[in-house]
């Protein structure tokens, strides 16, 4: 099992916050999904203030997220339109990856995933009544029907399938052009994570799996995945293809890959993974 997280232990998730603000604190703004962030030559960083009023900024809502080594963190969300302050702008997650620091990033995704609940659950669905946050939890609480509207969160596994050298890639009908990838899909309803590996093989390929093992497991917070990584090889059929979701599929050894997805996922990861079992570096071409 490879640990694909271990950056982000450094953060400690909370909900409650400090009474008084009385150090500089991490800013996560954002505008719809986009990151309010300081524009450098080749990198990006955030706000780091006592208080967000210091930006000359109205937010629409601020969330307590915890501390990232030992340094408080919130969420701010500020309306559409707003033009950012001298200096900033304001930019997709995937955008800064790569460019801000990777602990900040993480926190980054889980950041915008509490704006977007706090912004898509206002109401109770099952009565209508306006929601009430929770002060101690991140929950929202009907005050009527009592019901609890927690941060949404949908699961998904990712496969790798290996046959001997070669490994497994398919193309998605939305990827970019020409880019392959392992194969991917959501958890139903009632479904184990290792059922949902088995049927979104059959189903997308046609293609028998066995050995299936954990590999790791990853955020991805567009919008608000969880991706819960597997290895798997080969049993048995030939790749047939569901040509509704997958428009190419082949096995492919590690010298003749096609374009594959970039570091920030778990998808390149499990494909780095295997060129190193098969001692070649994702580096080398
Ligand atoms: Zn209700």
């Amino acid at each position: 099992m490879v640990n694909i997280m271990d950056k982000v232990r450094k953060f400690v998730s909370g909900v409650i916050p400090p009474v008084e603000k009385t150090e500089p604190a991490w800013w996560f703004v954002f505008q719809g999904s986009k990151l309010l962030v300081y524009q450098e030559s080749s990198s990006v960083s955030l706000p780091c203030l006592v208080d967000f009023a210091e930006l000359g900024l109205k937010s629409l809502s601020e969330h307590y997220l915890g501390r990232l080594d030992n340094c408080h963190c919130y969420a701010v969300e500020v309306i559409e339109g707003t033009g950012p302050p001298e200096v900033m702008a304001f930019e997709g997650l995937r955008q800064v990856y790569g460019r801000l620091d990777e602990d900040l990033f993480w926190v980054a995704a889980r950041a915008v995933q509490i704006v977007d609940w706090d912004r898509t659950h206002k109401f109770c669905g099952r009565c209508g009544i306006q929601l009430r946050t929770s002060l101690t939890e991140r929950t929202k609480e009907c005050p009527e029907c009592g019901l609890l509207h927690f941060p949404r969160l949908a699961p998904a596994i990712i496969v790798l399938v290996e046959r001997g050298h070669e490994l497994l890639l398919a193309r998605s009908r939305h990827f970019l052009q020409g880019m392959y990838s392992v194969l991917a899909g959501f958890v139903e309803p009632g479904e184990s994570l290792e059922e949902a590996v088995v049927r979104e093989v059959k189903e997308e390929v046609g293609i028998s799996i066995k050995d299936i093992r954990y590999f790791g497991s990853q955020p991805w917070p567009f919008p608000h995945s969880l991706m819960i990584g597997f290895t798997a090889t080969h049993a048995g059929g030939e790749i047939s293809l569901d040509d509704t979701e997958i428009e190419d599929a082949g096995w492919f050894t590690v010298g003749h890959l096609p374009p594959i997805p970039g570091k920030i996922s778990i998808a390149r990861k499990l494909i780095d993974w295997f060129m190193a079992k098969q001692g070649k570096s994702s580096e080398d071409d």
